[in-house]
């Protein structure tokens, strides 16, 4: 796939920002940092990293050292048994929680020490999120919800519209533009937290089970939305238990009591004539 293709910029017409900051934060030079002319290798990278939550006196070791790595382009599942961290450390690489320790680099430039209003920056410039809590404004239409983002990353409205009516009709929900988010069933709220997380195609998507709640035909739009954002060159970090979903991956990545268990490139196997198909190997 494009790994290294240099993104489109929003609607074909609006470039990427230079620099997460562009205010002399400190930088990752050995991977091109974000200040040059062609995109960073490296979109994501922790070393370290830790979270702990401390409740009543006890405390949980939900990340034990997470060093993960994602270029850009780069389509990256993340799977493992519940309870493992999966969903604590996309929350924690999306500033929705503060890590305890550890480095998070986010496009050449360290963010774990940001404000909450430095992460909702770098949210609304870099990051979409796809979470099972949809983060839908309730009062708003579906049209708005999926065009906000857009608008608030510099697109103009012509060119959120565009976008918007461009990923609802993807997506089998371009009929729901005028509703509110309320009088959707749970997986037309859940295509609609794809577009909203896509409108201003950030450089990282992350995604905690983004099919979670669709049957297999609604999976099947979700999946070709994915497949395009990866061909467009936005990096993609998706918690799911669905080994078929994994296995659209360029790697997965196995999480076990808060660490890495397993770190791998996915092979797939071609479709065979018994009909076998669908499966992952994995190789370290
Ligand atoms: P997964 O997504 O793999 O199911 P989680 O990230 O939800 O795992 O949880 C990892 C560990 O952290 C679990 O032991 C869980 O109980 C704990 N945990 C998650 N969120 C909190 C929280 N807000 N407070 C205390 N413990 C938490």
């Amino acid at each position: 796939m494009s790994r290294s293709a240099p993104r489109r910029g929003l609607a074909g017409k609006v470039p990427l920002p230079r620099g997460v900051w562009g205010d002399g934060s400190p930088r990752e030079k050995k991977h091109g940092g974000s200040g040059g002319d062609s995109p960073p290798e490296t979109v994501l990278r922790t070393a370290k990293l830790v979270k702990e939550y401390r409740a009543d006196g006890v405390t949980v070791e939900a990340i034990r050292g997470v060093d993960i790595k994602l270029a850009a382009g780069e389509f990256v599942a993340i799977m493992g048994p519940s309870g493992s961290g999966k969903s604590t450390l996309l929350h924690v690489l999306g500033g929705l929680e503060p890590a305890t320790s550890g480095e998070i680099w986010l496009l050449g430039e360290r963010v774990d020490g940001l404000s909450t209003a430095g992460w909702a920056i770098l949210r609304r410039r870099h990051v979409g999120f796809v979470f099972q809590f949809f983060n839908l404004l309730s009062n708003m239409t579906v049209a708005d919800n999926v065009e906000l983002p857009a608008l608030l990353a510099g697109a103009t409205p012509r060119q959120a519209r565009r976008r918007r009516e461009e990923l609802l009709a993807e997506l089998g929900i371009a009929d729901k533009a005028g509703t509110a988010p309320a009088r959707l069933s749970g997986g037309e709220q859940q295509r609609v937290a794809l577009a909203r997380a896509l409108a201003n195609e950030p450089s990282l998507l992350l995604a905690d089970e983004p099919t979670g709640n669709l049957d297999s035909s609604n999976t099947r739009d979700v999946l070709r939305l994915l497949r395009r954002a990866h061909a467009d060159g936005q990096a993609i970090l998706m918690v799911t238990h669905d080994a078929r979903v994994a296995s659209m991956a360029d790697r997965v990545i196995n999480l076990f009591d808060g660490m890495v268990a397993d770190d791998a490139k996915v092979v797939p196997i071609p479709r065979r004539v018994n009909g076998v198909a669908d499966i992952v190997e994995l190789r370290g």
